[in-house]
């Protein structure tokens, strides 16, 4: 299965890799903010990444990760 590392304190909550997931599955935090005062991306179903690498790509600040 695919695995997405966020590095939630790099994140400054841009939302870009929430709409450049294909399958919908990345979002903002609701409950969470980092010491930056951003609410971080997330991964809602890790079960239906398809580990495209999208959100990687798009993000302007080298947060995610992915691991196939
Ligand atoms: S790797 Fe692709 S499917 Fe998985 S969270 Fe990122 S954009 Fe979405
Ligand atoms: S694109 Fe990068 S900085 Fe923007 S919300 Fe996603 S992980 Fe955070």
């Amino acid at each position: 299965m695919a695995k997405v590392i966020i590095n939630e304190e790099l994140c400054k909550g841009c939302g870009l890799c929430v709409r450049a997931c294909p399958k919908k599955i990345m979002e903002l935090s609701k409950t969470k903010l980092n010491s930056k005062g951003y609410h971080p991306a997330e991964v809602t179903d890790m079960s239906k990444c398809i580990a495209c690498a999208s959100c990687a790509r798009t993000c302007p600040d080298s947060v995610i990760e992915i691991y196939k």
